[in-house]
């Protein structure tokens, strides 16, 4: 076993957190109130090359191995207070890019992959509906093949970059009876007649990452808008998930060292009772939980990074790390509010926004009960 990263390691994540803290977090207490996403930011993070991490050279990204991407993203998380935006990111990195790269055609992946990459498209992923959430496969939206097109019917709600998205990944069942396999993936973009957006969705945390509902009524796009093969939605869908399980937490690791850090400093410049207040045990030993909870949240994250690198099954490790990552992410978000008692709770410490933030990470890629189940079932239960 080796922990310790190389020197081109080290200097990559310095990079990237430099760019982070330059380019990426102007005026986040601002646009988190007004909801508002930064088109501006997309572009500097597609110029550094985030958005290509997980596409081949010929498209116009990196294609970075698993744990290059895992550091990648833990650097973002350390240098950019936009939690909003590295969301955004994710969702259109991990459920949309991914699947055009492993099951795209040539002329999906050349039309779509490098204007990914390079930010001038932006894509969602729109899977969830009003009546089927962790129950994804019970899906209603349809899809029925008709003289060389195929016509969706339904509506998608939760779906993050919706109303920036130039491009959806929607998936849609051709035959309800066959259950997961009558469910297929299709990449429909934004001009279809056919397809609409709802109003943005205002919600508690991550405001800056725009959501918003996507409505298909009488959609009709050509054959070829089909992603994968008829009836492989259901797979391409698990696939994608466990990746996205695996990577969309891997900048809270970056964001809870941050909250670390600027706890330890409170703790020691703040005095109460004539002395700095990290020296009641109280504060203190919140602070040791905080940093217990960055190791263990960081090891599980770097052996994924490395299973997924070499190769070997991850399937559990994705589950384990999504769980363990968001509740550490919540309770130390949380912790880091106590130690800086009121100033805290105000926006413009930039603390009580993690926390807002952080409730998010339970729900989404799977809610905290699924992963558990997931992990119950690597355990034969
Ligand atoms: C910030 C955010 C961004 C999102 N972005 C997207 C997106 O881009 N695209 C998209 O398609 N969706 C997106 N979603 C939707 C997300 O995938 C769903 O919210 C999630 O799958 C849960 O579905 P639900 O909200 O319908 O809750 P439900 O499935 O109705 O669950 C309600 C409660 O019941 C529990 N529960 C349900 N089933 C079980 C079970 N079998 N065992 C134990 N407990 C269970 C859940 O854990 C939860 O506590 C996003 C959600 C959030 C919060």
């Amino acid at each position: 076993m080796d922990f310790s990263k190389t020197h081109d390691q080290e200097l990559y994540q310095n990079t990237v957190t430099e760019f982070a803290r330059t380019f990426l977090s102007d005026d986040v207490v601002g646009r988190d109130h007004d909801g508002m996403f930064s088109r501006d930011a997309w572009k500097k993070c597609a110029e550094f090359g985030i958005q290509g991490l997980p596409v081949p050279e010929k498209y116009g990204g990196t294609a970075a191995d698993a744990l290059t991407t895992v550091l990648a993203m833990e650097a973002l998380g350390l240098g950019c207070r936009d939690n909003g935006l590295i969301f955004s990111l994710n969702a259109q990195m991990w459920a949309c890019e991914s699947p055009i790269v492993r099951f795209g055609s040539p002329e999906q992946k050349s039309c779509y992959l490098p204007r990914l990459c390079d930010g001038s498209l932006i894509a969602s992923h729109a899977m969830s509906e009003p009546e089927s959430g962790s129950d994804a496969f019970a899906l209603q939206t349809t899809a029925v093949e008709s003289g060389g097109e195929y016509v969706l019917n339904g509506s998608k709600i939760f779906a993050t970059n919706a109303p920036v998205a130039d491009l959806f990944l929607v998936f849609a069942t051709l035959d309800r009876s066959r259950g997961f396999a009558g469910v297929s993936a299709f990449l429909i973009e934004r001009n279809v007649p056919g397809l609409s957006v709802g109003s943005p969705i205002h919600k508690m945390g991550l405001r800056t990452s725009p959501m918003a509902e996507v409505f298909m009524q009488d959609c009709r796009v050509p054959v070829d808008c089909l992603l994968g093969k008829h009836g492989a939605g259901a797979a391409m869908f698990h696939w994608s998930m466990e990746r996205e399980r695996s990577f969309i937490l891997a900048s809270v690791v970056g964001t809870m060292a941050w909250d670390l850090e600027r706890s330890i400093r409170y703790a020691r410049e703040r005095s109460q009772f004539g002395q700095a207040i990290g020296k009641f045990q109280s504060v203190a030993n919140r602070i040791v939980n905080m940093k217990l909870r960055l190791e263990t949240a960081r090891l599980l994250l770097y052996r994924l990074g490395w299973l997924m690198t070499e190769g070997q099954n991850f399937s559990l490790e994705s589950a384990l790390t999504k769980l363990h990552l968001s509740e550490c992410f919540v309770q130390s978000s949380l912790d880091a509010l106590q130690v800086f008692g009121g100033y805290g709770y105000m926006s413009e410490y930039e603390v009580e926004r993690d926390v807002r933030d952080a409730i998010g990470s339970l729900l989404y890629s799977g809610t905290t009960d699924m992963q558990k189940n997931l992990v119950a079932r690597h355990l034969g239960l």
